[in-house]
């Protein structure tokens, strides 16, 4: 049997449609009817934000994590946007605005600040889940620094969450799935 020249570039056509991967969407705020894909949904709602905000909240939507808030550039970026592909400036900005609204929610209980690995994302839109800690989220897997500006850029998409410990903070680097150390 001969098989057709254009066959790989059928299956790469029909790969984002077959599957949710934010590795392969194709949004473009440009073209609204790009963000109708279920992994661009956050894309959708930073369209929404007022123009001159820089990062914004969201409630997570997840019936089963409703206390729990998202983090967002109003910015977008690669597919998926990551942390690596902004400036030093917009990384420390946008960790401070995840740290306060984790403050302002949860002032007196230990706090926790997640992104999840590339793999484990379902959004392309860069968000950082913050939430209470679960009781035993502690482990020895992490790097100790003074402040937002010093939180190490996670490599190669891997996950990472932080936590507050003694006026510090905690950085737990190659964590895919930070965000299982957040209550539900
Ligand atoms: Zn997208
Ligand atoms: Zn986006
Ligand atoms: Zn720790």
């Amino acid at each position: 049997m001969r098989i057709p020249k254009c066959l790989p570039a059928i299956v790469l056509l029909l790969l984002p449609l077959s599957r949710a991967d934010v590795r392969t969407c194709l949004c473009d705020v440009a073209v609204p009817a790009t963000l109708e894909a279920r992994e661009c949904g956050l894309c959708k709602e930073a369209e929404k934000q007022p123009a001159d905000l820089e990062f914004f909240f969201l409630r997570d939507t997840n019936p089963l994590k409703l206390h729990r808030w998202l983090a967002l550039p109003r910015f977008h970026g690669e597919h998926p946007q990551q942390l690596t592909e902004m400036t030093p400036a917009q990384r420390t900005g946008y960790w401070s605005a995840a740290i306060a609204k984790a403050k302002a929610e949860w002032p007196a209980d230990p706090w926790g600040i997640a992104l999840n690995s590339t793999f484990k994302r379902s959004q392309c839109h860069i968000h950082l889940h913050i939430g209470k800690l679960i009781a035993e989220a502690e482990d020895d897997h992490f790097v100790t620094v003074d402040g937002p500006a010093n939180i190490p850029v996670p490599k190669d998409g891997d996950g990472v969450w932080i936590h507050p410990v003694n006026g510090k903070l905690h950085v737990h680097i190659e964590k895919p799935d930070g965000e299982l150390k957040l209550e539900r």
